[in-house]
């Protein structure tokens, strides 16, 4: 049977891990921390907080059991989910918005900030469930390595409903006026990749996601979503090892022969790196072999990194949800500061999670777990005195919401920042989400899924198609591990 190594062990390494080893192939995963889930590891501190250091958001819960069910279990046998009411909250400088699980309380909500916007919404949410549809079950499949693989009818049929030329922004704009709702609308791509000018209306297929399939919370988080695809991985017989970074890809012949990690050289037949695709292709292969140079990732536009707060708080905080947007500052202001004029933003959007409040597994009892986060441009100057400062920004809007002293109360504080990012994932400018999904980075025209002068070498993750976010992540690993599989058999 041939000998698979996958570098890295975040949700696309740990996905393609479980589809090579289902086929019978002998699996093995480096990965260079003390433990599986890349992005999505989780920080246990001594005095029982519990936190999922990266995601937060279980949007598309359909991804997550349609990857379940390839292996013939389903999620609830794995994890239990938690539907969240309200979704989330927005804070504006009014106060806050709660947003309602339920569609036709979601109807009433539009209704009542923007008259005549409820029907708006059925509309909008019917163009956007159509793009899910399709977006999701056909396009996010395609490896991205031929334009044939668009000789779809449905995609051929759908090209210009899907609105891949036009721009996100004034998608919105065509149904919504009111600011709170552009807010609303706008959100999700601005928090995962680019610009709402500059990103495809496409990605109205996340309004669909996050508005009308729900905002879930897998017991013991994302890290319970890890444990149960390392599990299902190593009973199939792959094998995991931490502490152990890839240093070299060992190619002869225009062939991957193995790996050298922690200085031993171990023979592999096949090659898939989910590790940051820049990282591989700069570090870890010779330069005759790399699909692209410094100058192609130079001229990339990365998606946000973030400052981020691990926060233990010794009592119950009131007026807080699981999830809280703080939106009363301006997005397109703080837009700029990550994508066109990078800097440490002047008026800061930032968002908590309190996953406390559905979960008493990640916290000592009568405690708050507070998980702090602000979308920052990759490549910053990242000092201590900057972290400090924007705790202090974030924690004062924080008790003005909330009404009640939060920092007299923190007895655990990690923060996280893009020096670390790039010292614990190898990232590229300590970027947090990979690539931005902008019109020239969507499909095809991401970085290529195969190598294209070695033909056992595949890369996989957030960095290649289809994009980032955990349930493209798992699609990815899927894509993949199905070229590996066709590698073998051809
Ligand atoms: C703060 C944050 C919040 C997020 N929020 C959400 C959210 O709410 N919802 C959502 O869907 N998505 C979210 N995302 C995005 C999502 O987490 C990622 O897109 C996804 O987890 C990426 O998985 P991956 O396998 O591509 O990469 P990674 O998780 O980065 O995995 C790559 C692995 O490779 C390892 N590695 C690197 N170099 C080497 C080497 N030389 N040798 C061995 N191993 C190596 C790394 O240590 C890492 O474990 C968030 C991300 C972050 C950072």
């Amino acid at each position: 049977m041939p000998r698979i190594a996958i570098i890295g062990s975040g949700f696309s390494g740990l996905s393609s891990a479980c589809y090579l080893s289902k086929a019978g192939h002998e699996v093995h995963i480096y990965e260079k921390n003390a433990a599986s889930g890349g992005r999505a590891r989780q920080l246990k501190t001594d005095n029982g907080y519990t936190f999922d250091m990266g995601p937060s958001w279980y949007w598309m819960p359909d991804v997550f059991e349609r990857f379940f069910s390839d292996f013939n279990i389903s999620v609830q046998d794995e994890y239990k989910l938690k539907l969240l009411d309200p979704s989330f909250d927005i804070v504006f400088k009014d106060g806050p918005m709660h947003v309602p699980s339920d569609y036709a309380e979601l109807k009433d909500l539009f209704e009542s900030i923007e008259q005549g916007s409820s029907s708006k919404l059925d509309d909008f949410m019917s163009d956007a469930r159509f793009k899910y549809e399709v977006g999701m079950r056909k396009l996010v499949h395609k490896p991205g390595l031929s334009l044939l693989e668009f000789a779809d009818i449905d995609l051929i049929k759908g090209v210009l409903r899907l609105d891949v030329f036009s721009s996100f922004s004034k998608h919105v704009k065509n149904y919504f006026q009111h600011p709170k709702l552009v807010a609303l609308m706008e959100f999700p791509v601005l928090f995962l990749g680019a610009m709402p000018r500059d990103t495809p209306a496409l990605y109205s297929l996340m309004n669909y996601a996050g508005l009308t399939l729900g905002t879930w919370y897998p017991e013991g988080g994302f890290g319970g979503v890890i444990k149960a695809m390392q599990k299902l991985a190593e009973r199939q017989g792959c094998e995991c090892y931490f502490n152990s970074a890839v240093s070299k890809i060992v190619i002869e012949n225009k062939k991957v022969k193995g790996l050298i990690v922690n200085n031993k050289r171990v023979e592999y037949d096949a090659v898939i790196a989910s590790a940051d695709y820049h990282h591989v292709e700069e570090n870890l292969l010779d330069k005759e072999y790399r699909n692209y140079d410094e100058n192609y990732w130079s001229k990339k536009t990365f998606a946000p990194s973030c400052l981020i707060f691990y926060l233990g708080v010794s009592k119950e905080i009131k007026n807080l949800v699981h999830h809280t947007l703080f939106f009363e500052e301006d997005l397109e202001q703080h837009s700029i500061d990550i994508y066109k004029d990078p800097k440490w933003p002047a008026k800061p959007l930032f968002y908590a999670c309190c996953t406390s409040k559905s979960d008493n597994t990640v916290m000592p009892a009568g405690h708050e777990n507070l998980f702090l986060l602000m979308p920052l441009a990759p490549g910053l100057e990242d000092t201590e005195h900057l972290r400090k400062k924007y705790f202090n920004k974030m924690i004062e809007r924080l008790e003005y919401h909330t009404g009640e002293d939060i920092k007299g109360f923190v007895d655990y504080e990690k923060s996280y920042c893009i020096k670390d990012f790039i010292s614990d994932y190898n990232s590229y400018k300590g970027n947090a989400y990979g690539l931005a999904n902008t019109l020239l980075q969507t499909a095809n025209l991401k970085p290529k899924i195969i190598n294209k002068k070695v033909s056992n070498l595949f890369y996989t993750g957030q960095l290649t198609v289809p994009g980032p976010g955990v349930p493209p992540a798992l699609i990815s690993g899927k894509v993949a591990s199905e070229l590996v599989l066709k590698y073998f058999n051809t």
